[in-house]
């Protein structure tokens, strides 16, 4: 598979009028929904996919954080979207809705796509089906990333971000040349209040409550891969590549 160049992104992340460059095209392009906790990696995962499979890393969350940093003007929907994300809040399904909605040639890219953080709910997960049904597309498979959560509080606990360029270390897996300060622009390194260990309890549970029904609705639909997400990223991204085409092999009979 050839990597891809081209991750422009400009009509996900600044909606539908904006163009992208349009990828090659593919004869069986992949169309993927990605599943898993805070601190599993799914964001890193998207990005690695992306080079791996050419298909179109469509984060949610970057969409909304694009808004909330943007200087152009917001409709409503999506200055009371940014506020819900600020407060820590998920956004309300309707607005996450129309967002995506609006964005819906994206889930026609040529290359195909990778959802990241999107569907949330199963209110969201029902709404992507009947739209996916209705433009005449289907998922290839939804990948759901899992780690035992001593794993990943130790991942998320060890992450300091730098205060100036948010370049994120790791006190161990990816330590700063020196202790606090960042490699790149010298500033300081500091640990996010929601990377604290009581708070990431509360973000896995939160999290596996809203998580457990998309798994059984996948699960149910067939589409479910479940990955292990320990290793280095690599290691995870050819283990994704591999039940990926697995599943590939075993349906094309
Ligand atoms: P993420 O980068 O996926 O963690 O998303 C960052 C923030 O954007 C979340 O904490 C939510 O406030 C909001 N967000 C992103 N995707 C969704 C979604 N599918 N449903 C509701 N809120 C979302």
């Amino acid at each position: 598979m050839a990597p891809q160049t081209n991750n422009h992104r400009g009509a996900w992340l600044q909606g539908p009028s904006a163009n992208c460059e349009p990828p090659v095209k593919l004869e069986n392009p992949f169309r993927l929904v990605l599943l898993g906790a805070p601190g599993v990696g799914k964001g890193t995962q998207a990005d690695l996919l992306h080079q791996k499979l050419q298909a179109c890393h469509l984060s949610t969350g970057d969409v909304f954080r694009a808004a909330s940093k943007g200087d152009c003007a917001l409709s409503p929907a999506m200055k009371a979207a940014t506020d819900h994300m600020r407060s820590g809040n998920l956004v309300p399904d309707g607005i996450v809705w129309e967002m995506v909605r609006e964005r819906s040639g994206c889930l026609h890219c040529c290359g195909g796509f990778i959802l990241d953080g999107f569907p949330r709910t199963l209110a969201q997960a029902h709404l992507l089906k009947t739209l996916m049904t209705s433009e005449n597309l289907a998922l290839t498979a939804v990948v759901n990333y899992e780690l035992p959560v001593n794993e990943i509080v130790a991942r998320l606990s060890g992450r300091r971000t730098c205060t100036e360029c948010k370049t994120v270390f790791h006190v161990t897996e990816r330590p700063p040349k020196r202790e606090g300060v960042c490699d790149r622009c010298g500033s300081k390194l500091f640990q996010r209040e929601d990377d604290r260990p009581e708070s990431i309890k509360v973000r896995l549970e939160v999290s596996n409550r809203s998580t457990a029904p998309l798994i059984a609705f996948y699960q149910d639909l067939g589409l479910l891969v479940t990955v292990e997400a320990r290793g280095t990223p690599e290691e995870i991204c050819e283990r994704t590549v591999a039940g990926l085409e697995n599943r590939r092999a075993a349906h094309s009979h």
